[in-house]
């Protein structure tokens, strides 16, 4: 028998798998149906392929080749989701099917090698993290990035890797210092910091502090706090993303706030959803719930608290580019286009696929780039075609991947996050 099969069949999966009514409407939202042109690469193609691993028709050669292929070519984005009539949840049923395609391969020393490095050596450690970005700062600072690319000569993973890698500024705020609200004081919220997001996108993370400041936010961000766990959920590695749930719980749980924030949509999806994580836990069930209803996505909660309407001109032609996360997974779709319709001076141009992933997906740029790349060209034309000098977007892995797909297509357009946005607009003011 397979490893990790039963997690396929039972009753509840069973179930959710029944509620597909095979009508093929998620097909023409799913970025690798539209790659691939293939059934076994579409939604419902996908959810055809669990129920026969649920059903015990997939002997262990099967498990391993198509069932694998398929079922890792999946970007969870999600789109499917929205776009069922019958509510499957596909999110649901795609990640135990991720845990049994994990348990039952054999990567390669190389591949073993940098999985355990990034995923439980540098994403659980920041301080590891800054320091990597220290170094990659000054690898862009001397002009070795730049001979790197001229030369061309790296392994494909690591090409893929160095080819995200955004500009970086190392400058880091100190958060044992008080982050007091500014003005009129309406509260105390816990700011979630992320990893990648604090190591390479500290910008972003600067500016959502000051905002919530500014709309009158004493700020906090839990030393204990550590990496969500999405990126181990996304490779299968559900032992680890279980440990930092918990870790997470019991760094935000010790204090009283109003809400959890994240800037983040991957890790905001991630960090709503460990009460599913942790369902079997019996000491972290309740606590993960209790926690989970705190989270609140930056754009949610600014959307209700913007007490400080931003006055400053931005004058700006901007594209938004919803992550998969956060508007497939927490429906977050709305919150943060009213708040760039909030600063004045800017236009939005909205994209004629807002839906669409943009390849990033976790690790899937980095894991399967020549389709991701793919998926990337299609976004990058989509964003071309709207003439925006400005792309705004709400995750890191978007905030990344848009500045690399920026780069490839040749356009000349920044990259920033909501808050930045709205950063800007304050500070245009003063
Ligand atoms: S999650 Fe995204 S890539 Fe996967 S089947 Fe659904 S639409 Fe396609
Ligand atoms: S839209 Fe929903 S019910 Fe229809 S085929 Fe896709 S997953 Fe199944």
């Amino acid at each position: 028998m397979s490893a990790g099969i039963e997690l396929l069949t039972t009753q509840d999966y069973k179930a959710k798998l029944d509620q597909c009514i095979h009508c093929g409407m998620c097909l023409q939202v799913c970025p690798t149906y539209a790659v691939f042109g293939t059934e076994m690469d579409s939604p419902r193609g996908r959810i055809a392929l669990m129920r026969a691993a649920s059903e015990g028709r997939l002997d262990a050669e099967k498990l391993s080749n198509s069932f694998a292929t398929h079922i890792t070519r999946c970007l969870a984005c999600r789109a499917c989701e929205t776009a069922c009539p019958s509510n499957v949840q596909y999110g649901a049923l795609v990640e135990p099917a991720r845990v049994v395609v994990e348990k039952n391969r054999a990567p390669g020393v190389a591949e073993r090698f940098l999985r355990w490095l990034g995923l439980r050596q540098l994403m659980p450690h920041v301080n590891r993290l800054k320091i990597l970005a220290v170094l990659m700062w000054l690898y862009q600072l001397v002009g070795l990035q730049y001979l790197v690319r001229k030369l061309d000569f790296l392994p494909k993973t690591l090409k893929a890797m160095e080819a995200i890698l955004p500009s970086i500024t190392p400058r880091y705020r100190d958060y044992r210092k008080p982050m007091p609200a500014l003005g009129a004081r309406r509260g105390r919220v816990a700011f979630f910091t992320g990893c990648i997001q604090e190591a390479f996108l500290a910008p972003a993370n600067e500016a959502t502090v000051w905002v919530l400041q500014r709309n009158g936010y004493d700020v906090i961000a839990p030393p204990g706090q550590i990496c969500c766990g999405a990126a181990q959920v996304h490779v299968g590695d559900e032992e680890m993303a279980c440990e930092l749930a918990r870790r997470n719980i019991d760094a935000f749980m010790a204090m009283e706030v109003d809400a959890i924030v994240t800037n983040a949509g991957g890790c905001g999806l991630a960090l709503k959803d460990y009460p599913h994580l942790l369902a079997n836990d019996p000491v972290y069930a309740e606590r993960a719930r209790q926690f989970a209803t705190r989270v609140r996505d930056v754009n949610e909660f600014l959307v209700d608290h913007l007490h400080v309407p931003p006055r400053g001109k931005i004058r700006a032609r901007v594209t938004y580019i919803d992550s998969c996360h956060l508007r497939h997974g927490q429906k977050v779709v709305a919150q943060p286009r009213t708040l760039l319709k909030r600063i004045p001076g800017l236009e939005l141009v909205e994209l004629q696929r807002p839906d669409r992933c943009c390849g990033s997906a976790g690790v899937y740029n980095v894991a399967l780039p020549d389709t991701a790349d793919v998926i990337l060209d299609d976004k990058m034309a989509d964003v071309a075609a709207t003439g925006a000098n400005l792309i705004v977007t709400s995750n890191t892995g978007c905030y990344i991947q848009m500045i690399a797909g920026a780069r490839k297509a040749g356009l000349s357009a920044k990259v920033k996050h909501v808050v930045e946005v709205l950063d800007m607009s304050y500070r245009a003011e003063r």
